[in-house]
Formats: structure tokens, sequence, C-alpha cells
């Protein structure tokens, strides 16, 4: 199973980053550790528990195309921000706190970091509307990794995606 992200082109079998289970489970792992430490606005945060609660139900279908966001007419802000983030995330932010060491993560986070840059957000109106805020218990921190909790819990706490042993 692998799970597949574009930028908006998702019919070309030749683009776009292609990760095992496993390397989805460590990029959402970094993205989330950069963007709960970063996420201000309701865009942010749910962009953020996009990542957090993503790939826990739905295992190798967990990719998806960039122009799937409900990007607003903020799309600018909510595109720097998503840059900031996976800027955040190759700075190693937070790795101290994963269990494992994760080698090959940093070309998957510029893989995807050169895919948001060239992509350009159309503005959509959809019913998951991101600019309500998420539900403050969505936002809580875990106490011992500091991570939203999300509909799932943390995702750092989680036994299965995370080698705890
Ligand atoms: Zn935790």
């Amino acid at each position: 199973m692998a799970n597949r992200f574009t930028a908006a082109d998702p019919a070309a079998d030749d683009t776009g980053l292609r990760l095992s289970n496993g390397g989805t489970d460590v990029l959402f792992d970094v993205l989330t550790l950069a963007g709960c430490d970063l996420a201000e606005t309701a865009w942010e945060q749910h962009l953020v528990l996009h990542f957090a609660d993503g790939h826990r139900i739905g295992r190798g279908t967990s990719g998806f195309d960039l122009s799937e966001l409900p990007w607003t007419s903020e799309w600018q802000a909510e595109k720097a921000f998503f840059l900031r983030m996976i800027d955040t995330a190759l700075g190693r932010h937070g790795w101290d706190r994963l269990r494992y060491d994760p080698p090959l993560v940093a070309a998957s986070l510029a893989t995807y970091r050169a895919m948001v840059a060239q992509f350009t957000p159309i503005p959509s109106a959809r019913p998951e509307d991101w600019r309500t805020a998420p539900r403050p218990e969505l936002l809580a921190r875990c106490p011992a990794h500091g991570l939203f909790q999300g509909e799932l819990g943390c995702r750092q706490c989680d036994p299965g995606i995370q080698p705890i042993g």
C-alpha cells in the first residue's frame, strides 16, 4: 500500500510524492510536531489537525491532492503557513520527542515543499470550511508530547503507528 500526495494533477501517474505507510506516518509526525507550535489561525489549526489525525484510519489511502484542501481568499497566507510548517519540520523541530530516528523524511519534506511552493491554490467554499475554529478539545495538548489531541488522541501516544517498545 502506498499513499500518494499530489499537487493539482492527480491523474498524472509520474508526479507527486509516493510514500509507504511507515513513510507517511513519519511525514505526518514531523509536520504535526512543527505545526502544533506554529498554528495561530483557525485555518492553520485545521491544517495541523489534518496531519495530527491523518493516516490513523484508512491506512494506505491517506494521500490527497493539495487542491482538496479548503483554501480561502486568504490562500497566500495559508500557503505561506504550509511552507513555514514544512521548513520548521526540515529544521528537525521537536524530533527529540520522537521514539525513532527519521533519516529518510528530509527527502520527503523537500519534495513536498517543492510541490506546495509551485502550487497555486484556488479558493473554494466547502462544507468543511476551515475558517471556523476547531473545537477547543481538539487543540488540547498531550502532556507528554505537546501535540494536539485531535479527534483520535496524540499521534505519538498511539501504539498503532509508533514503535513503542
Ligand atoms: Zn502524546
